[in-house]
């Protein structure tokens, strides 16, 4: 990999030492892992050894291929989340209600339980969950934190609607132009979730209607009374 010059604690002289990475297999709580370790090579004595930065590097890629192994996030993985909604590790802590050193633990060498991994996921997939947390979480965070926070998740949020929400929900989309139909109803507001209870109701007994009866969208629209002023909404969106 490289050569560092250093005082070398094999042969106890100062010379170029080799750094190389070496795969490695262990059994960690009973799973065989292989990874890639990094060492020191002293070519006097064709010796392999390593300091204490490498012996926590080697433990973390040990953790990091059973985590691999038994479907849990990699360090790397929790990082990205936490980057994503620009939140330091104590603070994602506060939000997560958890002890104020876990996600630290996590990030490094101590394995989440399955429990704990699967809200990560959560919170990586769902930026509405976020934000919702993060602003129970509002009265122990500082002004700064929260608003940088809650800005990166509802930027997520935005592009989440718009990209891959059609395909992650399907008839979401629609519910929510409905819903944003209502003047003056914005998202996550009490008033937003009444109507997407509403419109969702609506929708799918449109659709019954239509199915059951084998009638047109028009006609099932007269059954349930729905004004006429309101047919073109509902015809855009089926
Ligand atoms: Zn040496």
């Amino acid at each position: 990999m490289e050569n560092i010059r250093r005082l070398c604690e094999s042969c106890m002289e100062t010379h170029e030492v080799q750094v190389v990475s070496r795969e490695e297999q262990n059994i960690f709580n009973g799973q065989t892992v292989t990874y890639e370790a990094v060492y020191y090579h002293c070519e006097n004595t064709d010796e392999y050894y390593a300091d204490e930065t490498m012996l926590a590097e080697n433990d973390v890629a040990m953790k990091n291929a059973y985590r691999k192994a038994k479907g849990l996030l990699t360090t790397d993985e929790i990082i990205a989340v936490r980057k994503k909604y620009n939140i330091s590790q104590n603070s994602l802590c506060i939000v997560l209600g958890w002890g104020e050193k876990t996600i630290h633990r996590y990030e490094g060498h101590q394995v989440q339980d399955y429990a704990h991994d699967s809200i990560l996921r959560k919170i990586n997939d769902d930026p509405e969950w976020f934000l919702a947390l993060l602003e129970k979480a509002r009265p122990s965070l500082s002004p700064n934190i929260y608003s940088k926070c809650r800005s990166a998740g509802e930027a997520l949020y935005t592009s989440w609607n718009t990209d891959g929400f059609i395909e992650n929900q399907p008839g979401k989309a629609q519910i929510m132009s409905l819903v944003c139909s209502h003047k003056g109803v914005k998202n996550n507001t009490p008033a937003s979730f009444y109507y997407q209870g509403k419109e969702e109701e609506r929708l799918s007994a449109l659709r019954n209607l239509m199915d059951t009866m084998s009638i047109s969208l028009r006609q099932a629209m007269e059954a349930l009374k729905i004004p006429s002023s309101e047919y073109e909404k509902y015809a855009a969106v089926m």
